[in-house]
């Protein structure tokens, strides 16, 4: 939230940056007819021969890297593959400006005066904005191609799932007919879009499976996703050990990811799935076994607490470093699926143990990390409020003013009283 609110703030800063006011504009200027052209740093330039490819002649050459350097700029090697260089001309083909699009934040301007050897040089404050916009949509196969087909990218997908890696398993509990929605942040400069920022709300309701999250930064503390009450929804357990992103990053640069289908024939889950599949741990604990184990053929054990632990079977091989003793973080990678052991099959057996006895994992109750302090927690709820309600009222694919957003970072801001004396 706090990011936001500078980052608002600092959009608003660059006004003042501005060169030509109000005053310039009202002067009856005949019209300037120039044209703009962009060229994009490839590995391996430099800005002098990025210059001179792009028409500049010598002496303007000399001239843009002398202000750079006479000012303190930048370092002209520091340019880098992807950054963006404008060249405007005037009619007769002279050359106007030059900007450089090389930092976040910034841009550098150098004019030229038409006629005369000197130029001048600037820099102002990138145009940065930060809006939300409201992805919603229905699933017809992946959860993935649904939010494709609302208007977002496949990183969003990977950033659903991982918020919702508690209660979701966006490979096996997504079914056809099921619904979401998401506020998501989209960062614009100089009025284009940059990239998406945090999801700020999102739900996703189907047949076999619901969330609902609302991201919150507590004051001194880091952001993170909460479930409309307050609880975190990071949870000692994932709901699965197939974890959406390893397996989408596993499978990248094939066409489909494979599907993978859970059984539950006894006491645990079986996950049908390709060998080699990443399998992770689904909570944080200590190797208490690494190896070959009858039925199980090679299988993995990890302890999580003085009561809980979970097994992992038909492995074809250990994830490197997987031995007997280490300690392992939840989302760690343990092995791949294979068919060792009592298999038919590549699957991987899924067993969540309490006092060594095996539980039924998907029925298992899955604690949450630290809640909103409870001193914040009156603010936290007003802003779910604000996030359902913004949800309902917006229209899918819809971008929500700058206004009504500067408007509920004010609230938040704003300690309780003030904002209920102000109407
Ligand atoms: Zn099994």
């Amino acid at each position: 939230m706090l990011v936001l609110l500078l980052l608002l703030l600092r959009s608003g800063e660059k006004e003042e940056d501005r060169p030509a006011g109000p005053a310039a504009a009202s002067l009856s200027v005949p019209e300037l007819r120039t044209y703009t052209t962009r060229d994009t740093v490839h590995r391996g330039d430099n800005l002098r021969g990025l210059l001179f490819r792009n028409h500049l002649d010598l002496r303007a050459i000399s001239g843009v890297l002398g202000s750079i350097r006479a000012n303190d700029y930048f370092d002209p090697h520091d340019i880098r593959p992807g950054q963006v260089l404008e060249f405007t001309r005037g009619e007769a083909g002279e050359l106007l400006e030059v900007v450089c699009r090389i930092a976040p934040e910034r841009i550098y301007v150098f004019a030229f005066e038409p006629g005369r050897d000197s130029i001048a040089s600037f820099t102002r404050a990138v145009d940065s904005e930060v809006r939300v916009r409201k992805l919603a949509g229905s699933v017809l196969s992946t959860f993935e191609e649904a939010l494709i087909a609302a208007g977002g990218v496949p990183r969003l997908a990977l950033e659903v799932s991982d918020i919702f890696s508690g209660d979701i398993d966006f490979f096996t509990e997504v079914r056809r007919g099921d619904a979401f929605s998401l506020l998501v942040e989209e960062r614009y400069v100089d009025g284009a879009f940059s990239d998406y920022g945090e999801i700020l709300y999102g739900w996703y309701r189907g047949e076999e499976a619901e969330a609902v999250c609302v991201y919150y930064r507590p004051a001194g503390g880091k952001g993170g996703h909460y479930d409309l009450e307050g609880g975190s929804l990071k949870r000692t357990f994932l709901r699965s050990p197939l974890n959406y992103r390893r397996i989408s990053s596993t499978y990248a640069k094939r066409r489909f990811h494979p599907i993978l289908k859970k059984y539950r024939p006894h006491h645990g889950v079986d996950y049908a799935a390709p060998t080699g599949t990443p399998v992770v741990s689904t909570a944080d604990g200590k190797v208490t076994f690494a190896g070959w184990k009858g039925g199980y053929g090679r299988l993995v054990e990890i302890r999580h607490s003085p009561t809980h632990s979970t097994r992992y079977g038909h492995l074809s091989r250990l994830a490197k470093g997987i031995r007997t003793g280490i300690r392992v973080e939840q989302g760690q990678k343990v092995g791949y699926v294979g068919a060792t052991g009592m298999a038919t099959g590549p699957h991987l057996h899924y067993e969540v143990r309490v006092d060594d006895h095996p539980i039924d994992p998907l029925r298992m109750k899955n604690v949450p990390a630290e809640p909103i302090p409870s001193g914040q927690l009156a603010d936290y709820q007003r802003l779910a409020r604000e996030m359902v309600e913004i949800d309902r009222d917006l229209v899918a694919g819809a971008l929500l003013g700058p206004s009504t957003w500067e408007s509920i970072l004010l609230a938040q801001a704003a300690p309780l009283d003030s904002v209920e004396t102000v109407d």
